[in-house]
């Protein structure tokens, strides 16, 4: 593979992923010049300050101009709006990619608004923290991560291969699929995760009253390690939970068919069935550890995670 080098590299929205991105373009040389927008002035600011790209505006449109690569990172609900503000500016022959959680309503919105002359082709890496802002990025959040890309019929080859070419050099894996199934996956492997850590959360929050703070004393006992991926960022979870409606909601019947199972099986004591059910989870943690997807230590791998960084 040779470099995938852009000779401008236009980067909307500077957030976790965009920031993070625009510090691998920079560490890797990956491009000529790196041009940053970002809705916001105190953003864009921050931006400059941290030296994230090379050019910085207010605009989207001015961003685009002559970018080779445009790069979308904004909360999946205002993909359009982005699409409309950057349709007349782009470059024939751009690539115009995204990095949305949700595939299949980022294509209903910004597709339409696409010439002819570009090539859109939506993407997704499967990479993150619970923080957001351009202060949350960091070099190589993408190393060994999954990058999902899902194209559209008439995609060129050629620049979804180029477009490969770039993840692979921040070091991501690559996959391929379609919209719908990309939805549906996502919606088990990341949204529903987050939706029951948002309720339980919740519900742990509306007991502190009867239990007087003892939720945050005890938390280490399990309770810790829903707080963070209910600390993820609202705009972004709003959006997601809006926008990847139908399959959320089937998952979240299927969930609470299975609650139910457990539930009786707790009820009419049952062991053996739980015994089962939780052996069984527990293989699926040792196949996470053994695909590279997470590290097998205690505490949720959090100490050996630090002592790395
Ligand atoms: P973030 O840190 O909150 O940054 C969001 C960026 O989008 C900021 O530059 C913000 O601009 C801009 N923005 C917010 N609302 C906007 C609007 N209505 N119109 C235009 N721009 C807007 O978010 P992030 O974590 O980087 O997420 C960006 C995208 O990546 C989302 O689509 C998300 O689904 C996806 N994603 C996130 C993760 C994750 O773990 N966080 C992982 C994979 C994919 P200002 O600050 O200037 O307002």
């Amino acid at each position: 593979m040779t470099k995938p080098f852009f000779d401008r590299i236009a980067l909307i929205g500077i957030g976790l992923i965009g920031s993070s991105i625009a510090r691998d373009v920079k560490d890797l040389g990956l491009a000529g010049e790196v041009v940053i927008s970002t809705r916001s002035i105190e953003t864009l600011k921050r931006a400059e300050e941290l030296g994230l790209g090379d050019r910085y505006t207010p605009s989207a449109a001015e961003a685009v101009k002559d970018a080779d690569l445009v790069i979308v990172s904004v909360p999946v609900g205002a993909s359009e709006a982005v699409a409309q503000q950057i349709a007349g500016s782009l470059k024939p022959g751009a690539i115009v990619t995204d990095v949305g959680s949700t595939k299949a309503s980022v294509i209903a919105q910004m597709a339409p608004h696409m010439p002819e002359h570009v090539h859109f082709i939506p993407g997704h890496p499967l990479a993150g923290t619970e923080k957001s802002g351009p202060d949350a990025g960091f070099s190589g959040l993408f190393r060994e991560r999954w990058c999902i890309f899902t194209p559209l019929p008439d995609t060129d080859p050629v620049a979804l291969e180029r477009l490969k070419d770039f993840w692979t050099a921040l070091g991501s894996r690559i996959d391929e699929m379609d919209p719908q199934h990309h939805d549906k996956v996502l919606a088990i492997v990341s949204h529903l995760p987050h939706i029951i850590a948002y309720n339980i959360v919740g519900t742990a929050d509306d007991l502190e009253t009867v239990t007087e703070s003892e939720v945050i004393k005890y938390s280490a006992s399990g309770f810790r390690d829903f707080t963070r991926l209910a600390a993820s960022d609202p705009t972004m979870w709003r959006d997601v939970c809006l926008h990847n409606k139908d399959a959320i909601l089937e998952m979240l019947a299927r969930f609470s068919e299975d609650l139910a199972y457990l539930q009786r099986a707790i009820r009419w004591g049952e062991g053996d069935k739980l015994f089962e059910l939780f052996s069984r989870t527990r293989e699926i943690r040792r196949s996470i550890v053994q695909a590279g997807q997470d590290v097998d230590a205690p505490d949720f791998g959090r100490h050996a995670l630090d002592v790395k960084k």
